[in-house]
Parts: C-alpha cells; structure tokens; sequence
C-alpha cells in the first residue's frame, strides 16, 4: 500500500475498528467504536434509531460479533447520538456501563435534576438579558428527557487518570467542555487517542452550557474549560485521532491550534462589540447574528456566553449586573 508509517488511518489503529452510523442531525453521522482489549468493549451507543440500530447489528455480524459478544461499554459523553442505543444493549446483554459521573442523572433520568435545569436556564436566561416570558419558555423548551426506557446505573465512574477494567493500555483524559461529562481515551504505546466529540474535523465542536449537576454550585465555564482542554491534549503525543464524528485527525496539533485561534479571532469580535457601550449577552446575540437568533437562541446564547466567560477570565471585559441583568463592557 506504501502507506507513510507516520500517516496511519483508523484501519490501521491496531485493536479499534470504527462504525459509522446515521443521525437525523446536521452533524451527519456518528461513530461509535469497538476496542479489543482483554475485554471487547464499546465505545458509545449512536443514536437510538432503528436504521442505527439495524446498522450496528450489521456490522457486528459482519466482524463474526453479536451483541451477546460485546463485554462492557464506555461513553464518551451522555449526548443522545452517543448513548443513544445504551438501552437496547443492556436489555440484551446486562453489562458493565463505565461513564464520567456527570452522566449519572441522564442516564438514571432524574427528574429533579431536570427540574433544577430548568429553573437554572430560567434565571441565567434573565440574566442573559432575555425578556421574562422568552426566558421561561426557552428554559422549558430544552429537551431534557433522553429517551432511555430504563434507568441505567453506571458501574464506574470515569475521571482523568481512572484506569478503565479491561482496558490497560487505555488512559482516561478528562475532556469537559462540549459536555460536563466528556472523557476521551488515550493509548501511549501508540498515540492513538479518541476523543469523542472534543474535536470533529470538518466543524468546530459544539460547546454547550449545561445546568450544574449538584444543587447550588456555581454554573461551569464551558468554554474556559474547553480552551484548558484543548492545551491539554497538545502535551500528549498523538499520531491519529479518532473522532465522534466524521474522518480521523491525522494532524492533531494543527487543528487544536487553528480551533484555538478561531475561537480567540470570534472572542476579539465580541470584544468589539463592547467599546463605548454595556451590552447584555442578549444584546450581542442580536447584534451579532440578527438573521438567526429567534430561531437558535439556545445555541447562541450558549455559545456566546463562553465567549465572554474567556474575555472576563482574561481580564478584557468587566461586568455589572442592573435589575438582575449583567452587562459586559470593555
Ligand atoms: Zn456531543
């Protein structure tokens, strides 16, 4: 094949096989994986649909596997494309489910953690600066239930440093950012990491303010967290990198480094926003993108508050909170 040592593809990932399912989503497919360790594991679950699960069936039949093969599961984070089918699995095959703890009240479905998420998206929506009537209904509008038909408990909770069972030549790296619960797995005898959805090569990944999983703590700062932890995977050697969607990272480096200034170049326009006049987030997000933000508010909102989380973080933009709004200036 005279394929350059350096340049490997996931085919040639010794011990990991990739399999590519569909979503109904714009981010198209997404990838779930199986390791050979001493034990078979999984790496994520797709999204629960027939078509996805017919899939998955397939390409385990084709590799000589059922389901009943498959000797745990590890997820890389609890959104619904990769814990989707989680369900279907263990109600065939009752096997240990390792995960990040903030997991756990998404794949129990704790009612009241999605009841404090919605009271949690109601202030911080007001805070946003977004009218009450909006701010409520937004909050509400969040689609909390996952759609699990059980509750699932997690065998063993996943951090940075936990060594998973069954999995020795695997480290975890505690990856936080586009979710609270996001792990990814590195093997060093190789440089082989997989990294879920903390970086898709053909778009940036999605970064998500999440409601804060114990009562009363302070909400978390998605995108500090994902710039820390993005710099964090740039101290690990890695040759190729298996991504939650989409093809490999052959150059992992040179994508943190692009997504880093990308996100530096978009939190330099927000910061322009900001001479001369106090802005709500609200504000900016109308300013910024006014031909989308009635629809994607949400989204919005999300992603433009991690950018002032950085500017404050650095120290660029100050902040003052009036009649229970907070405007930023510079
Ligand atoms: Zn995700």
């Amino acid at each position: 094949m005279g394929v350059c040592s350096k340049v490997r593809t996931f085919n040639q990932t010794a011990g990991v096989e990739m399999i590519e399912l569909p979503t109904e989503w714009p981010v198209g497919p997404v990838n779930v994986f199986l390791i050979y360790g001493e034990k078979l594991t999984l790496v994520d679950c797709g999204r629960k649909l027939e078509k996805a699960w017919g899939q998955f069936n397939a390409s385990l039949k084709q590799r000589g596997l059922t389901i009943m093969d498959i000797e745990q599961i590890v997820l890389t984070h609890h959104h619904d494309d990769h814990i989707g089918f989680l369900d279907w699995i263990l109600e065939k095959n009752p096997i240990p489910v390792y995960a990040h703890a903030n997991c756990r009240p998404y794949l129990t479905q704790d009612v009241d953690h999605f009841q404090r998420g919605a009271e949690f998206f109601s202030t911080f929506y007001r805070e946003f600066g977004i009218p009450k009537e909006q701010a409520e209904e937004l909050a509400n509008s969040k689609a909390w239930n996952q759609g699990l038909k059980n509750k699932i408990q997690i065998t063993m909770e996943l951090d940075g440093g936990v060594a998973i069972p069954g999995l020795s030549e695997w480290q975890v790296i505690e990856t936080k950012g586009h979710a609270q619960s996001h792990i990814s797995l590195y093997r060093s005898s190789d440089h082989v990491l997989l990294c879920g959805d903390h970086l898709i090569k053909h778009s940036p990944a999605g970064i998500f303010l999440e409601a804060p999983i114990f009562p009363e703590t302070e909400r978390s700062n998605p995108l500090i967290q994902y710039v820390n932890n993005l710099k964090k995977c740039l101290s690990f050697p890695v040759d190729i990198t298996l991504s939650g969607h989409g093809e490999a990272i052959q150059n992992l480096p040179e994508l943190i480094n692009e997504t880093l200034q990308k996100i530096d170049k978009r939190a330099g326009r927000v910061k322009s926003k900001l001479v001369n006049r106090k802005k709500s987030g609200f504000d900016l997000v109308k300013e910024l993108y006014p031909d989308r933000f009635e629809d994607a508010m949400i989204l919005l909102a999300s992603d433009t508050i991690g950018l002032l989380d950085l500017l404050f973080e650095r120290g660029e933009i100050i902040s003052e909170k009036r009649d229970g709004v907070i405007y930023y200036s510079v």
